[in-house]
């Protein structure tokens, strides 16, 4: 393991995050804020506004103007297509200082936040095209009527994101929500504000109109909340934990909200014998360490064929061990430090546990060398049995498990055996097994000898306790529009005439 510790401060570093209403920047009604640490020092960088259930009034209420009477929902699909390109401009032209800015907050390494960055703009750019090339259903019954889908956008979309990769998933539903023509309520994640103040800039620059665009800093339990059960906001898009998720379901009932969640994972990474065994080493270690392991798709629990486990065991843990955990802006750091000191509690708590729980093979907690900061060492127990809670819950960290099997069906049984179906990796050569054993897991998506990467049009999203609704492409604009039916008659109406019979006819 070797480690880098200079420590690194962006200039410019604002001290005060405000909400963003209606085209202006403010602080609460009420005054509130709360602190922001940097995962680095753990000192307070700068104060953030609180916002409480007035200043989500005010920010659905700037929303709700900029949809019944603003120019966003009408505009011609071409003109809103040239906004959201000019987004992604404008993030693709800040993307050294909006990388800095979110390795700063987050203590996501440097190179993977630009990774990051990138994606945000290619969100923009794709559901941009995707906006021009949209097209509806239109039925024809000849020489009777026309059918045809009236899309529309459904109103104001409140959006609520997490802290592991803040930019990049708010951009995942800031530009489909804006391309159908909604306009937005953003509620960061509380750990993570700072990248999330440039959106402002990056929209005004681009031409979105003020009002489309809103953003309220804050505690879950209170912005987050007040959002999810005001009566004019009829979407809600969360993204974060699942016992987070359950409580907005049941929030979110009384107003009948259309609902979009993705939530936690516990995905297998299954490794058969026939398997390519340096490619799947490489990917089973970037799948569970990327992102410092705080990753929803995290392969984070290995299932390896009996006959090559000792073998990918050793070979794994020297890879886990030379790993290099560093300050997050080094380029040569591999994985930084957990966001919050709190989340570093909880990871470290999954450590401990894990000591008695299977064979530590590599890591086991904090780095030699870096004694502030939320530094882990990237952690791996073998022999974990499957009713281990290291096996069974989500740690989102850099901590994975690593358990034998004898057969497919074993196998198959021990990556269904969570109660969260996300993301899975399956690696083999054999085309049959490939397909039959994808097919028959319990997740959402499948990576067939690959690590993960995703095209955007295809559908993203979790099964059992990982998520509800899919989202992706086409889907997304469907989450957020409404497609209205219109029935048309061409030709001669024939409508059964009630009301026109004689009286006689009525009384035989
Ligand atoms: P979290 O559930 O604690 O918080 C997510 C967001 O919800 C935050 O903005 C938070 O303020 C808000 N929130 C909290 N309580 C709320 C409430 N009662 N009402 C309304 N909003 C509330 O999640 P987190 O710790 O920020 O993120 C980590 C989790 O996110 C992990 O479980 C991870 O797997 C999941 N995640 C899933 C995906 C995916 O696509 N499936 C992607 C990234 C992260």
């Amino acid at each position: 393991m070797s480690t880098v510790t200079s420590a690194h401060r962006p200039a410019d570093l604002p001290t005060r995050i405000q909400h963003f209403i209606g085209g202006k920047l403010v602080d609460s009604v009420g005054g509130e804020t709360f602190e922001v640490l940097d995962p680095v020092s753990n000192q307070t960088y700068a104060t953030a506004a609180a916002g409480q259930a007035a200043d989500i009034a005010a920010a659905v209420e700037a929303a709700r103007n900029a949809f019944v009477d603003g120019a966003w929902p009408r505009m011609l699909p071409r003109q809103r297509s040239r906004i959201l390109h000019a987004v992604a401009d404008a993030v693709e032209a800040q993307e050294s200082r909006l990388a800095e800015l979110e390795t700063f907050d987050t203590g996501l390494p440097i190179t993977q936040a630009r990774g990051q960055a990138r994606r945000a703009a290619e969100n923009f750019r794709f559901f941009g095209d995707l906006l021009v090339a949209q097209s509806d259903d239109t039925y024809k019954v000849p020489g009777q009527q026309l059918n045809y889908v009236n899309r529309k956008p459904i109103g104001v979309a409140g959006l609520i994101t997490p802290w592991n990769t803040p930019f990049m998933l708010e951009s995942w539903k800031l530009a489909p929500a804006l391309a159908s023509g909604c306009t937005v309520v953003l509620k960061p994640a509380e750990f993570t504000p700072l990248s999330a103040s440039l959106w402002a800039g990056i929209f005004a620059e681009a031409g979105v109109p003020d009002g489309v665009f809103n953003l309220v800093n804050g505690l879950g339990e209170e912005a987050g909340d007040a959002l999810v059960k005001h009566p004019d906001v009829p979407l809600i898009s969360f993204t974060g934990e699942t016992t987070t998720g359950q409580t907005i379901f049941r929030n979110s009932a009384a107003h009948l909200k259309g609902m979009s969640m993705e939530l936690g994972g516990k995905s297998p990474a299954i490794v058969f014998a026939d398997a390519d065994l340096e490619a799947a080493i490489d990917s089973t270690l970037f799948g569970v360490f990327s992102l410092n392991g705080e990753r929803c798709t995290a392969g984070s629990r290995i299932l390896v064929e009996r006959s090559i486990y000792d073998e990918f065991v050793e070979a794994y843990a020297a890879r886990a061990r030379a790993i290099i955990v560093g300050e997050p802006h080094d380029p040569a750091t591999e994985v930084g430090a957990l966001v919050h000191p709190e989340h570093f509690a909880k990871v470290m708590g999954y450590v401990e546990l894990g000591k008695s729980e299977g064979r530590l093979v590599a890591g086991g907690g904090r780095p030699p060398g870096l004694p502030e900061g939320n530094y882990v060492l990237p952690t791996v127990f073998a022999d974990v049995r499957p009713d281990a809670r290291i096996f069974q819950e989500e740690i989102f960290g850099p901590v994975v498990t690593i358990t034998p099997f004898d057969s497919d069906a074993e196998a198959l049984r021990l990556a269904n055996a969570v109660k969260y179906g996300l993301a899975a990796y399956v690696w083999t050569t054999d085309l049959n097994r490939a397909h039959t054993f994808s097919q028959a897991i319990e997740a959402g998506m499948v990576w067939l000898n690959s690590h993960n990467v995703r095209d955007l049009r295809t559908p993203f999203g979790g099964v059992k306790s990982s998520g509800l609704g899919h989202e992706g492409g086409y889907r997304s604009i469907d989450f957020y529009t409404d497609q209205q039916a219109v029935h048309v008659t061409i030709g001669d109406v024939h409508t059964i005439r009630f009301g026109t019979a004689a009286p006689a006819d009525l009384t035989s």
